[in-house]
Protein backbone atom coordinates (compact mmCIF):
# COMPACT_ATOMS: atom_id res chain seq x y z
CA UNK A 1 0.00 0.00 0.00
CA UNK A 2 1.29 3.42 -1.08
CA UNK A 3 1.94 5.55 2.35
CA UNK A 4 1.99 8.58 0.02
CA UNK A 5 -1.19 9.06 -0.42
CA UNK A 6 -2.11 9.28 2.84
CA UNK A 7 -2.26 12.34 5.13
CA UNK A 8 -0.39 12.55 8.66
CA UNK A 9 -3.58 12.02 10.92
CA UNK A 10 -4.13 8.25 8.76
CA UNK A 11 -0.35 7.36 8.87
CA UNK A 12 -0.69 7.87 12.81
CA UNK A 13 -3.38 6.00 13.03
CA UNK A 14 -2.75 3.39 10.73
CA UNK A 15 0.42 2.80 12.17
CA UNK A 16 -0.90 3.45 15.68
CA UNK A 17 1.38 6.22 17.04
CA UNK A 18 0.99 9.56 18.48
CA UNK A 19 -0.12 12.45 16.06
CA UNK A 20 3.48 13.79 15.84
CA UNK A 21 4.69 10.46 14.07
CA UNK A 22 2.26 11.21 11.03
CA UNK A 23 3.34 14.52 10.84
CA UNK A 24 6.99 12.83 10.87
CA UNK A 25 6.92 10.31 8.11
CA UNK A 26 4.27 12.38 5.76
CA UNK A 27 7.48 15.59 5.93
CA UNK A 28 9.73 12.58 5.25
CA UNK A 29 7.79 11.67 2.04
CA UNK A 30 6.45 15.07 1.02
CA UNK A 31 8.87 17.37 2.11
CA UNK A 32 11.98 15.44 1.75
CA UNK A 33 11.00 13.15 -0.59
CA UNK A 34 13.03 10.30 0.44
CA UNK A 35 12.59 7.01 -1.29
CA UNK A 36 13.21 4.93 1.60
CA UNK A 37 12.11 4.34 4.76
CA UNK A 38 15.96 3.84 5.97
CA UNK A 39 16.71 7.53 5.52
CA UNK A 40 13.46 8.55 7.76
CA UNK A 41 16.46 8.84 10.40
CA UNK A 42 14.73 10.57 13.03
CA UNK A 43 12.69 7.25 13.27
CA UNK A 44 13.09 4.48 15.98
CA UNK A 45 14.53 1.95 13.66
CA UNK A 46 11.69 -0.54 14.72
CA UNK A 47 9.06 1.42 13.20
CA UNK A 48 10.94 1.42 10.32
CA UNK A 49 11.34 -1.96 9.59
CA UNK A 50 7.79 -2.01 10.29
CA UNK A 51 6.82 0.83 7.73
CA UNK A 52 8.77 -1.01 5.00
CA UNK A 53 7.51 -4.53 5.55
CA UNK A 54 3.53 -2.98 5.37
CA UNK A 55 3.61 0.44 2.95
CA UNK A 56 5.47 1.15 -0.12
CA UNK A 57 6.28 4.73 -0.64
CA UNK A 58 5.24 6.61 -3.84
CA UNK A 59 4.66 5.02 -6.97
CA UNK A 60 7.34 3.74 -9.07
CA UNK A 61 6.97 7.14 -11.17
CA UNK A 62 9.89 7.26 -13.91
CA UNK A 63 10.87 9.91 -16.71
CA UNK A 64 10.90 8.04 -19.55
CA UNK A 65 11.51 11.59 -21.79
CA UNK A 66 11.78 14.93 -21.30
CA UNK A 67 11.52 17.88 -24.01
CA UNK A 68 11.88 21.11 -23.94
CA UNK A 69 10.41 23.98 -25.96
CA UNK A 70 11.86 27.40 -26.98
CA UNK A 71 9.78 29.26 -24.46
CA UNK A 72 11.32 26.72 -21.47
CA UNK A 73 8.05 24.53 -21.41
CA UNK A 74 9.13 21.33 -20.40
CA UNK A 75 6.87 18.13 -21.54
CA UNK A 76 7.90 14.90 -19.12
CA UNK A 77 6.66 11.83 -19.93
CA UNK A 78 6.41 9.65 -17.08
CA UNK A 79 6.18 6.00 -16.74
CA UNK A 80 3.86 4.71 -13.48
CA UNK A 81 2.95 1.30 -12.11
CA UNK A 82 1.61 -1.36 -14.26
CA UNK A 83 3.05 0.70 -17.41
CA UNK A 84 0.70 3.65 -17.42
CA UNK A 85 1.90 6.19 -19.44
CA UNK A 86 0.99 10.03 -18.51
CA UNK A 87 2.11 13.65 -19.39
CA UNK A 88 2.49 16.41 -17.85
CA UNK A 89 4.19 19.42 -18.64
CA UNK A 90 6.41 22.62 -16.62
CA UNK A 91 6.06 26.24 -17.62
CA UNK A 92 8.21 28.61 -16.73
CA UNK A 93 5.94 32.72 -15.69
CA UNK A 94 7.43 35.88 -14.58
CA UNK A 95 6.05 34.59 -11.23
CA UNK A 96 7.54 31.29 -10.99
CA UNK A 97 7.08 27.60 -11.99
CA UNK A 98 3.88 25.73 -12.87
CA UNK A 99 2.97 22.29 -13.07
CA UNK A 100 0.43 21.29 -15.46
CA UNK A 101 -0.92 17.82 -13.84
CA UNK A 102 -2.62 14.59 -15.26
CA UNK A 103 -5.21 13.32 -13.04
CA UNK A 104 -6.10 10.21 -15.25
CA UNK A 105 -4.60 8.71 -17.82
CA UNK A 106 -6.83 9.27 -20.68
CA UNK A 107 -10.14 10.94 -20.46
CA UNK A 108 -13.77 9.84 -20.54
CA UNK A 109 -14.92 13.46 -21.81
CA UNK A 110 -15.01 13.21 -25.32
CA UNK A 111 -14.50 17.16 -25.83
CA UNK A 112 -13.89 16.74 -29.41
CA UNK A 113 -11.19 18.93 -30.22
CA UNK A 114 -9.29 17.66 -27.17
CA UNK A 115 -6.32 14.80 -27.43
CA UNK A 116 -6.47 13.66 -24.05
CA UNK A 117 -9.48 11.31 -24.84
CA UNK A 118 -8.19 10.22 -27.87
CA UNK A 119 -6.73 6.47 -26.94
CA UNK A 120 -9.61 6.01 -24.64
CA UNK A 121 -9.58 6.03 -20.35
CA UNK A 122 -7.33 3.60 -18.61
CA UNK A 123 -7.71 4.69 -15.01
CA UNK A 124 -8.14 7.41 -12.40
CA UNK A 125 -4.61 8.72 -10.83
CA UNK A 126 -4.37 7.96 -7.27
CA UNK A 127 -3.60 11.12 -5.01
CA UNK A 128 0.60 10.11 -4.86
CA UNK A 129 0.89 9.89 -8.58
CA UNK A 130 -0.38 13.31 -8.87
CA UNK A 131 2.00 14.78 -6.38
CA UNK A 132 4.48 12.46 -7.71
CA UNK A 133 4.15 14.17 -11.03
CA UNK A 134 4.88 17.66 -9.43
CA UNK A 135 8.17 16.31 -6.90
CA UNK A 136 9.34 14.59 -10.08
CA UNK A 137 9.29 18.02 -12.18
CA UNK A 138 10.64 20.18 -9.50
CA UNK A 139 13.73 17.98 -8.91
CA UNK A 140 16.60 20.47 -9.46
CA UNK A 141 14.51 23.06 -10.02
CA UNK A 142 13.32 26.54 -7.95
CA UNK A 143 10.17 25.85 -5.85
CA UNK A 144 6.67 25.07 -7.94
CA UNK A 145 4.34 27.67 -6.76
CA UNK A 146 1.31 26.51 -9.30
CA UNK A 147 0.11 23.59 -10.02
CA UNK A 148 -2.80 23.47 -12.63
CA UNK A 149 -4.71 20.29 -13.10
CA UNK A 150 -5.15 20.79 -16.75
CA UNK A 151 -3.59 17.73 -18.02
CA UNK A 152 -4.86 14.83 -19.25
CA UNK A 153 -8.12 13.63 -17.61
CA UNK A 154 -11.50 15.31 -15.73
CA UNK A 155 -10.34 15.92 -12.50
CA UNK A 156 -13.73 16.04 -11.00
CA UNK A 157 -14.26 12.38 -12.22
CA UNK A 158 -11.41 11.03 -10.17
CA UNK A 159 -13.47 13.68 -7.52
CA UNK A 160 -11.85 11.37 -4.24
CA UNK A 161 -8.40 11.36 -5.30
CA UNK A 162 -8.26 14.66 -6.62
CA UNK A 163 -9.11 16.06 -3.26
CA UNK A 164 -6.95 14.55 -1.49
CA UNK A 165 -3.87 15.40 -3.31
CA UNK A 166 -4.79 19.08 -2.94
CA UNK A 167 -4.80 18.63 0.72
CA UNK A 168 -2.13 15.94 0.77
CA UNK A 169 0.53 19.05 -1.01
CA UNK A 170 -1.36 21.90 1.00
CA UNK A 171 -0.56 20.20 4.55
CA UNK A 172 1.75 22.37 6.10
CA UNK A 173 3.79 19.29 7.01
CA UNK A 174 4.79 18.98 3.26
CA UNK A 175 4.86 21.15 0.11
CA UNK A 176 2.44 23.87 1.96
CA UNK A 177 1.61 24.87 -1.09
CA UNK A 178 -1.38 27.46 -1.09
CA UNK A 179 -4.58 26.56 -2.34
CA UNK A 180 -4.92 29.21 -3.77
CA UNK A 181 -2.15 28.28 -6.25
CA UNK A 182 -3.99 25.16 -7.52
CA UNK A 183 -5.91 25.17 -10.71
CA UNK A 184 -9.00 22.58 -10.67
CA UNK A 185 -9.65 22.53 -14.18
CA UNK A 186 -13.50 20.87 -14.97
CA UNK A 187 -15.25 20.40 -18.20
CA UNK A 188 -18.14 21.38 -15.87
CA UNK A 189 -19.66 18.17 -13.61
CA UNK A 190 -22.18 20.27 -12.11
CA UNK A 191 -22.76 18.14 -9.17
CA UNK A 192 -19.17 17.90 -8.50
CA UNK A 193 -18.62 22.03 -8.17
CA UNK A 194 -21.28 21.47 -6.12
CA UNK A 195 -19.65 19.26 -3.59
CA UNK A 196 -16.07 21.20 -4.05
CA UNK A 197 -17.69 24.20 -3.15
CA UNK A 198 -18.68 22.75 0.31
CA UNK A 199 -15.18 20.92 0.62
CA UNK A 200 -14.52 24.81 1.17
CA UNK A 201 -10.84 24.76 -0.05
CA UNK A 202 -10.05 27.90 -1.44
CA UNK A 203 -8.76 26.41 -5.31
CA UNK A 204 -9.12 28.29 -8.11
CA UNK A 205 -12.14 26.76 -10.28
CA UNK A 206 -11.71 26.82 -13.83
CA UNK A 207 -14.40 25.54 -15.82
CA UNK A 208 -14.20 24.98 -19.84
CA UNK A 209 -17.24 26.71 -21.18
CA UNK A 210 -16.22 26.95 -24.68
CA UNK A 211 -19.78 28.14 -25.88
CA UNK A 212 -22.40 30.29 -24.93
CA UNK A 213 -25.33 28.37 -25.42
CA UNK A 214 -26.28 24.69 -24.53
CA UNK A 215 -26.73 23.80 -28.43
CA UNK A 216 -23.03 24.64 -29.16
CA UNK A 217 -21.75 23.25 -25.64
CA UNK A 218 -23.01 20.29 -26.49
CA UNK A 219 -21.58 19.37 -29.64
CA UNK A 220 -18.28 20.52 -28.27
CA UNK A 221 -18.41 18.72 -25.15
CA UNK A 222 -20.62 16.04 -25.12
CA UNK A 223 -20.53 15.49 -21.28
CA UNK A 224 -21.95 18.34 -20.95
CA UNK A 225 -25.26 17.48 -22.40
CA UNK A 226 -25.72 15.86 -18.51
CA UNK A 227 -25.35 19.40 -17.35
CA UNK A 228 -26.59 22.41 -18.73
CA UNK A 229 -25.49 25.79 -18.42
CA UNK A 230 -28.28 27.40 -16.01
CA UNK A 231 -27.06 24.78 -13.17
CA UNK A 232 -23.80 24.50 -14.16
CA UNK A 233 -23.63 28.69 -13.66
CA UNK A 234 -25.86 28.48 -10.60
CA UNK A 235 -22.92 26.18 -9.57
CA UNK A 236 -20.40 28.20 -10.29
CA UNK A 237 -21.49 31.20 -8.65
CA UNK A 238 -22.49 28.94 -5.53
CA UNK A 239 -18.67 28.00 -5.62
CA UNK A 240 -17.75 31.73 -5.48
CA UNK A 241 -20.35 32.23 -2.61
CA UNK A 242 -18.72 29.66 -0.39
CA UNK A 243 -15.14 30.26 -1.19
CA UNK A 244 -14.82 33.53 -1.83
CA UNK A 245 -13.08 32.65 -5.12
CA UNK A 246 -14.17 34.17 -8.60
CA UNK A 247 -14.50 31.34 -11.40
CA UNK A 248 -12.18 31.67 -14.87
CA UNK A 249 -14.51 30.59 -17.51
CA UNK A 250 -12.27 28.57 -20.65
CA UNK A 251 -13.10 28.94 -23.73
CA UNK A 252 -11.72 27.37 -26.81
CA UNK A 253 -11.88 29.83 -30.05
CA UNK A 254 -12.80 27.62 -32.85
CA UNK A 255 -13.28 28.93 -36.38
CA UNK A 256 -16.63 29.79 -37.49
CA UNK A 257 -17.80 27.40 -34.69
CA UNK A 258 -18.37 30.08 -31.62
CA UNK A 259 -16.22 32.95 -32.33
CA UNK A 260 -18.61 35.07 -33.61
CA UNK A 261 -19.54 38.53 -31.76
CA UNK A 262 -23.06 37.65 -31.79
CA UNK A 263 -21.97 34.48 -29.58
CA UNK A 264 -19.75 36.66 -27.45
CA UNK A 265 -22.81 39.20 -26.90
CA UNK A 266 -24.80 36.24 -26.26
CA UNK A 267 -21.92 34.83 -23.54
CA UNK A 268 -21.70 38.44 -22.07
CA UNK A 269 -25.54 38.66 -20.75
CA UNK A 270 -24.97 34.92 -19.63
CA UNK A 271 -21.89 36.07 -17.27
CA UNK A 272 -23.32 39.51 -16.48
CA UNK A 273 -23.22 39.43 -12.62
CA UNK A 274 -21.49 37.07 -11.91
CA UNK A 275 -17.91 37.41 -10.30
CA UNK A 276 -15.86 35.59 -13.11
CA UNK A 277 -13.35 35.98 -15.76
CA UNK A 278 -12.95 34.70 -19.14
CA UNK A 279 -10.06 33.16 -20.70
CA UNK A 280 -9.99 32.56 -24.41
CA UNK A 281 -7.68 29.69 -25.49
CA UNK A 282 -6.75 29.46 -29.44
CA UNK A 283 -7.44 26.15 -30.38
CA UNK A 284 -4.41 23.98 -31.00
CA UNK A 285 -5.11 22.07 -33.92
CA UNK A 286 -5.39 18.34 -33.84
CA UNK A 287 -5.02 16.35 -36.60
CA UNK A 288 -7.72 15.39 -39.22
CA UNK A 289 -10.28 17.42 -36.26
CA UNK A 290 -11.60 19.75 -39.03
CA UNK A 291 -11.52 22.11 -36.69
CA UNK A 292 -9.63 25.21 -37.12
CA UNK A 293 -8.17 27.96 -34.80
CA UNK A 294 -9.66 31.66 -35.14
CA UNK A 295 -7.20 33.88 -36.54
CA UNK A 296 -5.39 36.31 -33.33
CA UNK A 297 -7.35 39.34 -34.46
CA UNK A 298 -10.69 37.38 -34.05
CA UNK A 299 -9.68 36.27 -30.82
CA UNK A 300 -9.14 39.69 -29.79
CA UNK A 301 -12.08 41.28 -31.07
CA UNK A 302 -13.44 38.36 -29.20
CA UNK A 303 -12.51 39.47 -26.00
CA UNK A 304 -12.45 43.15 -26.26
CA UNK A 305 -16.29 42.75 -27.22
CA UNK A 306 -16.69 40.91 -23.45
CA UNK A 307 -14.46 43.60 -21.94
CA UNK A 308 -16.69 46.45 -23.30
CA UNK A 309 -19.51 44.44 -21.82
CA UNK A 310 -18.44 44.54 -18.76
CA UNK A 311 -16.93 40.73 -18.70
CA UNK A 312 -13.08 40.67 -17.47
CA UNK A 313 -12.03 38.50 -20.90
CA UNK A 314 -7.91 37.64 -21.29
CA UNK A 315 -6.08 35.60 -23.73
CA UNK A 316 -4.53 32.99 -22.99
CA UNK A 317 -0.39 32.82 -23.74
CA UNK A 318 0.08 29.65 -25.32
CA UNK A 319 3.41 28.15 -24.24
CA UNK A 320 4.76 24.65 -25.52
CA UNK A 321 2.84 24.60 -28.49
CA UNK A 322 6.28 23.02 -30.75
CA UNK A 323 6.57 20.44 -28.48
CA UNK A 324 2.57 19.08 -28.58
CA UNK A 325 2.47 20.31 -25.02
CA UNK A 326 0.22 23.01 -25.26
CA UNK A 327 -3.57 22.72 -23.78
CA UNK A 328 -5.35 19.73 -25.66
CA UNK A 329 -2.14 18.17 -26.71
CA UNK A 330 -1.59 16.06 -23.65
CA UNK A 331 -2.16 12.02 -24.00
CA UNK A 332 -2.34 8.71 -22.72
CA UNK A 333 0.06 7.10 -24.46
CA UNK A 334 0.35 3.63 -26.24
CA UNK A 335 1.76 1.21 -23.68
CA UNK A 336 4.31 0.42 -27.03
CA UNK A 337 5.25 4.21 -27.60
N1 LIG B 1 -10.90 18.07 -18.28
C1 LIG B 1 -10.56 19.37 -17.82
C2 LIG B 1 -9.08 19.69 -17.92
C3 LIG B 1 -8.45 19.42 -19.21
S1 LIG B 1 -7.70 20.45 -20.30
C4 LIG B 1 -11.38 20.42 -18.54
O1 LIG B 1 -12.11 20.07 -19.46
O2 LIG B 1 -11.33 21.58 -18.15
C5 LIG B 1 -7.52 22.06 -19.87
C6 LIG B 1 -8.12 23.05 -20.87
O3 LIG B 1 -7.59 22.88 -22.20
C7 LIG B 1 -9.62 22.87 -20.99
O4 LIG B 1 -10.26 24.11 -20.97
C8 LIG B 1 -9.73 22.23 -22.35
O5 LIG B 1 -11.01 22.41 -22.88
C9 LIG B 1 -8.65 22.92 -23.12
N2 LIG B 1 -8.32 22.27 -24.37
C10 LIG B 1 -8.52 20.97 -24.69
N3 LIG B 1 -8.15 20.73 -25.96
C11 LIG B 1 -7.69 21.88 -26.45
C12 LIG B 1 -7.16 22.28 -27.71
N4 LIG B 1 -7.01 21.41 -28.71
N5 LIG B 1 -6.78 23.55 -27.87
C13 LIG B 1 -6.91 24.44 -26.86
N6 LIG B 1 -7.39 24.13 -25.65
C14 LIG B 1 -7.79 22.87 -25.45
Amino acid sequence: MDITSMAPDEIASRIGDRPYRGKQVFAWLHKRQVTSFDLMTDLPKQLREKLSKSYTIGTDIYTLRSVQSADLTTKYLFRLENNTIIESVYMCYRFGGSVCASTQAGCRMGCIFCASGKNGFERNLTPSEICGQVYAIQRGKPRVGHVVLMGCGEPLDNYDNVVKFIRLISDENGQQLSRRAITVSTCGLTPKIIKLADEMLPVTLAVSLHAPNDDVRGCLVPAARAFPMPELLRACSYYTDKTGRQVTFEYVMIRGVNDSLSQAGELAGRLKGTLSHVNLIRLNTQEASGLYASSDDTIRRFADYLCGRGIKATVRRALGSDINAACGQLRVLNKRT
